[in-house]
């Protein structure tokens, strides 16, 4: 079975083509600037040069068409035939309180993910462009939904509401719904698969930390706490996002500075976090470097990073009663020695420890923690793509 995985933003579109026999991704690639002048396909065959194909894309059924036409191109395509794709998963950002696992796409499905578009505005208006362009360009060719928020919907009332009138939750479905939930559950279970233990039995925190950060809580398989909420905007600081702060500096600045909320959120979203603090960037490898210069501010954004890191795993750790493993992932998790070491040191009370040169790892499935440990910490690099291939085969099985 052949799965194309799509990715579909407003105006970008990424798939992978993964042959489910084998996982091998066969193809993979990226369409920039759907409706915009200078769009453009970058693509990668396997085994083979990338290429990049210029050619206008006025909406998503022409990159959808474009990709098919490359997937089958005598010369950088991997299948003859557009028959030869089985089923599409598609990544849906919001499912809100419908979903709590992915799902095969029917007419309910749709109109349900586009109930959830004042949760993730920015989102899943361009999900569901991906998935109609799709239906329209193959039809007949079954379609899955997988949602970033559907593995979080197992965490109890306690974890997932806000201190606000309780009308708030029941008019407007205000309550934390977390995100990165197919990398957090991919994570988990490779995590389990790796201590050689059912999951079942496991208490497990996932540090996704990339531009974007989110640190879950997966007790006995499920997510019990996650540290972004209503939006991506909550929990750890990110590359240009605050995280959480006290809600009242928000009048408080939109007063001071003479901003809009819109202005304000814009602030806290695209002007903060690592990047804001630094004034040098939201890129860590710039950070790391800036900072070994001896700049300060770069300094104080890792320092930042690093503590709430380590502050998330002492809440969860209580939050479960106790931590088994300790996994990080995405780009910073993945890559960043560094940062693991300092996140990790100090914490030995609680049987966390880190091994210097077990740690000097990027980008690899790898143990990291003392020999002996107490609580196992890992390297896990996320495969957010093969996770939605997955579920898309497991549904249609
Ligand atoms: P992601 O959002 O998962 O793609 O992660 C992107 C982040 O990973 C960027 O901020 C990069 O700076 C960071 N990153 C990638 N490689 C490294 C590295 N070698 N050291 C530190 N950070 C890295």
């Amino acid at each position: 079975m052949k799965v194309l995985v799509i990715n579909a933003g407003s105006s970008s579109l990424k798939y992978q083509l993964i042959d489910m026999d084998t996982q091998a991704v066969l193809a993979k690639g990226l369409c920039e600037r759907i409706g915009l002048e200078g769009s453009c396909l970058k693509h990668t065959p396997s085994g083979k040069d990338a290429v990049t194909i210029t050619e206008a894309m006025g909406d998503h059924s022409d990159a959808i068409k474009l990709v098919i036409d490359a997937l089958i191109d005598a010369e950088h395509g991997v299948i003859s035939d557009m028959k030869e794709i089985d089923a599409v998963g598609h990544r849906v950002v919001h499912g809100g309180e419908f979903f709590n696992g992915s799902v095969v796409i029917t007419d309910d499905v749709k109109k349900k993910i586009e109930e959830c578009n004042v949760l993730a505005p920015l989102h899943n208006p361009a999900n569901l462009i991906g998935i109609e362009a799709c239906q329209k360009t193959m039809p007949g060719v079954p379609m899955v939904a997988v949602f970033d928020t559907a593995f979080h919907q197992t965490m109890p009332a306690e974890a997932f509401m806000y201190g606000l009138p309780y009308e708030m939750y029941e008019k407007h479905k205000i309550r934390k719904y977390g995100f990165h939930g197919t990398s957090h559950y991919y994570v988990a279970n490779r995590c389990a698969a790796l201590m050689n233990k059912p999951i079942e039995e496991l208490k497990i925190i996932t540090c996704h930390l990339g531009n974007g950060s989110s640190i879950t809580a997966v007790k006995n398989g499920k997510s019990v706490d996650t540290s972004m909420g209503f939006t991506p905007l909550a929990g750890m600081l990110m590359g240009t996002r605050s995280g959480v702060i006290d809600p009242a500096i928000i009048p408080f600045i939109a007063e001071k500075e003479g901003m809009s909320v819109d202005e304000v959120n814009n602030m806290l979203n695209k002007k903060s976090g690592v990047q804001g603090i630094s004034g040098v960037s939201s890129d860590f490898r710039d950070l790391e470097a800036a900072s070994k210069e001896g700049n300060k501010r770069a300094a104080l954004a890792l320092a930042m990073f690093e503590y709430q890191v380590k502050r998330y795993i002492g809440f969860y750790a209580a939050a479960m009663g106790g931590v088994d493993a300790v996994v990080f992932t995405a780009g910073v998790g993945e890559n960043s020695i560094d940062l693991r070491g300092r996140i990790l040191s100090g914490l030995e009370f609680m049987g966390i420890t880190c091994d210097a040169e077990k740690n000097n790892v990027r980008g690899k499935d790898a143990e990291i923690s003392k020999d002996g440990a107490k609580v196992k910490c890992f390297v896990i690099p996320t495969n957010e793509e093969l996770t939605i291939a997955l579920d898309t085969q497991k549904l249609l099985a």
